[in-house]
This record gives structure tokens, C-alpha cells and sequence, in this order.
């Protein structure tokens, strides 16, 4: 894939890294892949909602959700549940629907909705694993449910890890620099002691607002166009977290 050459790949990890104590991570998209976790849910949820292709399709683009993958940056990619329901009740109603009938109907549709296989991007706990013994405090930013996140950060082996945990839920979410802001006073650290990893824009925006380093990972979904915008954006870029240490 061919990036900008003026945004550096992460080749010095010790010169970047200097100030670095702790480090915060998105989850889908950086930590697992985004579109075989999450488009087979999307795609259910917009098929029980709409009768016919143009509704579809039409529900689809508003959502962010493609031939056979999330958009990157779109809603379903960033957003909270609360959010993309919203956007979606207020597609519905502006299709005729009533507020409180599109509402019951999106939860139904949720309760039956199939999740892909969560797969890692790269060996992330034998990662995080090296992070932490190195002396790293660890931490997840997601705009995913508690619940559900709680439940794949176990899946993924790092639950045990992770020493603080922002979620989609929460009362302040991302893009939101308190979202980070709020895991520096946790840990005692200072914005420019903490490196933000994450795969959207909105990452990238959050983690400039609160100061703090960013790191893209463009991970094995990622469009040319997507990848682009966040490796612009970033301070570096990687393709797994597995180059966060040295090898
Ligand atoms: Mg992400």
C-alpha cells in the first residue's frame, strides 16, 4: 500500500517512545479486525429493518456499512450503539416510521444480530504481555459497549492487562479528550507521556485534543483512501501493535 512518505513509520520506537508510560488503545480495528467482527451484525440489522434493496442500500450508506465491509470513519466503524441507533431510528421516521416503533424494532434486530469472529491483529496478547512486563500501563478507549468489550478483551487473553477501560456507554466518549484526559489522571501521567494507537480519524482527533501522541495502525482491512487519512493525521503508523516492541 502506498502511504505518504513524509509521515514516518514506526522504525526508531526508542526516540518516539522516550516520554511514553502509558498507552491507550482503540479496539476495533487496532486491537481486532473491524469488518469481520462487526459487518455480519450490521448487515442483520439493516436486512430486518428494510423490505426492499433500495432501503437497503439507502440505510446502508447511512450507517456506513458497504459490499463487505464497514466504512472507515463511518458510524457503525466509530460511533457508540446509542449513536448509530439513533442515526437509524431517525432514517426510519424520516421513511414514515413512528419514533417509538423504529426504536423497538432496531433493539429487536440487535438481540438477534450475529457477530463475526473476533480475530486479532497480530500476536496482541504475547504484545501486551511484553508492554506490561516493560513497565507500561495499559489502557482501552472504545466506543463498543462495556459489556461486549469486557467480554472480547477476556477473549482476547489481555483482560488481566488492561488497567483502565473507557467504553461507547460511558458518560464522555470519543472523540471527547477527556476520554484520555480522564485515563492520565488515572495513572498519574501527563497527555504527552501517553501514546494513543487507533485506526479512524476520530482517533487521531481525539488523542491531538487531549495532547497526546498518536500512532495509525492500518491494519489488514484498511482502504488506500482510509489508510491515508489516519497515517496524515498520525505521528507514526504501524500495521499491528507487535511493532510497538522491539524484535
Ligand atoms: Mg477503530
Amino acid at each position: 500500500m502506498n502511504l505518504p512518505v513524509a509521515v514516518k513509520r514506526l522504525v526508531d520506537r526508542r526516540e518516539l517512545l522516550a516520554p511514553i508510560r502509558g498507552i491507550v488503545f482503540d479496539k476495533d480495528g487496532t486491537l481486532a479486525d473491524l469488518s469481520a467482527r462487526w459487518f455480519p451484525l450490521f448487515v442483520h440489522i439493516v436486512n430486518e429493518l428494510c423490505d426492499d434493496l433500495d432501503d437497503r442500500i439507502a440505510l446502508s450508506v447511512v450507517l456506513g456499512v458497504r459490499d463487505d465491509h464497514l466504512v472507515a470513519d463511518g458510524p457503525a466503524a466509530v460511533k457508540s450503539e446509542a449513536e448509530v441507533k439513533s442515526l437509524a431510528v431517525a432514517y426510519l421516521v424520516d421513511r414514515g416510521w413512528q419514533a417509538e416503533r423504529a426504536s423497538r424494532r432496531y433493539d429487536a434486530a440487535c438481540v438477534t444480530a450475529p457477530f463475526g469472529p473476533l480475530t486479532p491483529i497480530g500476536d496482541v496478547a504475547g504484545t501486551m504481555r511484553s508492554l506490561a512486563a516493560a513497565g507500561y500501563q495499559l489502557g482501552v478507549a472504545t466506543s463498543d459497549s462495556r459489556a461486549n468489550t469486557v467480554a472480547e478483551l477476556d477473549e482476547l487473553g489481555i483482560a488481566n492487562i488492561i488497567s483502565a477501560l473507557r467504553c461507547g456507554d460511558d458518560e464522555t466518549i470519543k472523540p471527547s479528550p477527556q476520554v484520555l484526559l480522564g485515563i492520565g489522571e488515572a495513572w498519574s501521567l501527563t497527555p504527552p507521556q501517553i501514546l494513543f494507537v487507533g485506526d479512524s480519524l476520530q482517533d487521531a482527533e481525539t488523542a491531538r485534543a487531549a495532547g497526546c501522541l498518536f500512532v495509525a495502525l492500518v491494519g489488514p482491512g484498511s482502504s488506500p483512501v482510509a489508510a491515508n487519512t489516519v497515517v496524515v493525521a498520525s505521528d507514526a503508523w504501524i500495521q499491528s501493535i507487535d511493532e510497538l516492541i522491539e524484535t
